[in-house]
């Protein structure tokens, strides 16, 4: 429990403007996007330099309060969720464009700017940073760096990790580093920007990050392939990958998903599983590209393929795939949904998917299933209703089963969002013991466990 001397602290840190316990203020910060029930924080604090992070975790860490990170509070897995109370160090104020290196393709930036901000700033310079969540409008490059977030367009341009030259972090005894430089390369010492980045703040708080970019590309053409079945996608998904189609994007909705985003969204595609495809680069690299893919699709039996160039035609296309999430969410209200975000080799992907609609019907529930297929990475969203005690822990199963299946084909129990609270229970399934050595490395960090506690790691069995 914090003390008044506590709040008096932290306010003579941060200005007592910048220190909350207002109801209304820890209520918006108890649940981020995920099913876990809200845990209120005890006092919401608001830093604006990386000294003043510095100060909060050094008091903190001496009095053994937790402290857990908070950027756009856009996570599916609760990973900022403060489970045991204290401080919620929320990185909103920190959300400036420092430099645009524009010489080097690098930008440093505070952990508050939101991706599409950052985004809409670089295009006017021809640079962009690729990995495109679909929660783009919220999430910030702080949560992006700590999950190790992608997205759409991971499939060409890889995840955060890959973009991150520089980090300076706090520890939780206070003292500041910076990791890695401004380099593309670099063989020095241990890599502990790599180690930062999906930490999910249970190592401590990043409060700089500078990031490598991309030119934008010269041309943008979109596709989208209807197919009768979900195994015909799926393997039109595999060729296309395994002949090295160089698409930006390949993206999958299987057909209850497009009739979500048809209802929600006011649109008319066709109601059957749905390939959505981008391709970036010269005008003959789209060309050559968008033929490939027709060609690989119809000789899956593709029943429909709609090509678009311009912007109004790509967003109108493109538009089902990005409202995908919404328009589940919209189509079910009151209800609860378990996200699932497993992510398996790209020859066991028609399997894996395959499987959550089994398990749909084993377990009498509705599973929407799409995702990232050109990486494998598979999203499930199962519906249950929130008064349902029994519905509630039979959707828990559900997704259980499609995450232990996935660690039988090989793969991951988390492809982008990150482990937080939900997947802690399966991190020994897929590491054995290794999750010894990270608990040791948790421990080398932050030995007071004050940092993000409950998070990544299960409890000691
Ligand atoms: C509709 C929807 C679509 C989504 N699509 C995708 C997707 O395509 N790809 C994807 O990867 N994710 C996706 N997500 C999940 C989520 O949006 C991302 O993981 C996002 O990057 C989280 O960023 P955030 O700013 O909201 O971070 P938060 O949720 O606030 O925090 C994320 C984690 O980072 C920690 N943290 C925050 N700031 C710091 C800091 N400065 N230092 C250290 N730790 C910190 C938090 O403690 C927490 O563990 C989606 C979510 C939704 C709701």
């Amino acid at each position: 429990m914090l003390t008044d001397t506590d709040l008096q602290e932290l306010a003579a840190i941060v200005g007592a403007e910048n220190v909350s316990t207002r109801g209304p203020d820890l209520e918006a910060h108890a649940v981020d996007e995920s099913c876990i029930p809200p845990h209120q924080p005890e006092v919401i604090v608001w830093p604006s330099t990386t000294e003043e992070v510095a100060a909060i975790l050094r008091y903190a860490n001496a009095r053994r309060i937790p402290v857990s990170p908070w950027s756009g509070g856009s996570s599916l897995e609760g990973n900022p969720v403060p489970l045991e109370g204290g401080i919620l160090l929320a990185m909103y104020r920190m959300n400036q464009v420092l430099e645009v290196r524009e010489d080097d393709l690098q930008v440093v930036v505070q952990p508050g700017v939101i991706y599409d901000d950052l985004n809409k700033e670089l295009r006017h310079l021809g640079m962009f940073f690729p990995p495109a969540p679909g929660s783009a409008d919220v999430a910030t490059i702080g949560g992006m760096v700590a999950n190790n977030s992608s997205g759409m367009r991971a499939v060409k341009y890889g995840v955060t990790r890959d973009y991150v030259l520089k980090l300076t972090v706090v520890l939780p005894d206070g003292r500041i580093l910076t990791l890695g430089g401004n380099a593309k390369k670099s063989t020095s010492g241990y890599d502990l920007v790599s180690l930062f980045v999906g930490s999910e703040g249970t190592l401590g708080v990043v409060t700089e990050i500078t990031l490598r970019l991309l030119g934008l590309p010269e041309q943008v053409g979109v596709a989208v392939a209807v197919f009768d079945t979900l195994a015909q996608a799926a393997d039109a998904i595999y060729e296309c990958v395994r002949y090295g189609l160089d698409a930006s994007a390949l993206e999958l909705l299987d057909a209850a998903t497009v009739h979500a985003t048809n209802v929600q969204q006011g649109l008319a595609l066709r109601v059957a599983p749905t390939v959505f495809t981008e391709f970036h680069g010269s005008d003959t690299v789209v060309e050559e590209g968008l033929a490939f893919f027709r060609e690989v699709c119809e000789d899956h039996g593709c029943a429909d393929f709609q090509v678009a160039t311009s912007p109004e035609e790509r967003e109108r296309l493109w538009s089902a795939r990005e409202e995908a999430h919404e328009s589940m969410k919209q189509s079910h209200p009151g209800c609860l949904m378990i996200s699932g975000d497993v992510c398996v080799p790209i020859s066991q992907f028609g399997k894996m998917i395959a499987f959550a609609h089994e398990t749909s019907e084993r377990f009498g529930l509705q599973i929407y299933a799409f995702g990232h297929a050109g990486d494998g990475n598979l999203h499930t969203e199962i519906i249950v209703r929130r008064e349902d005690a029994e519905e509630m822990a039979r959707g828990m199963r559900a997704g259980e089963a499609i995450v232990t299946y996935a660690l039988e084909l090989g793969g991951t129990i988390a492809g982008e969002h990150g482990v937080g609270y939900l997947k802690r229970q399966f991190l020994r399934q897929e590491h054995g013991n290794a999750v010894d050595v990270m608990r040791s490395i948790k421990a080398l960090f932050d030995p007071n466990g004050i940092m993000n506690p409950g998070k990544i790691l299960p409890p000691e069995e």
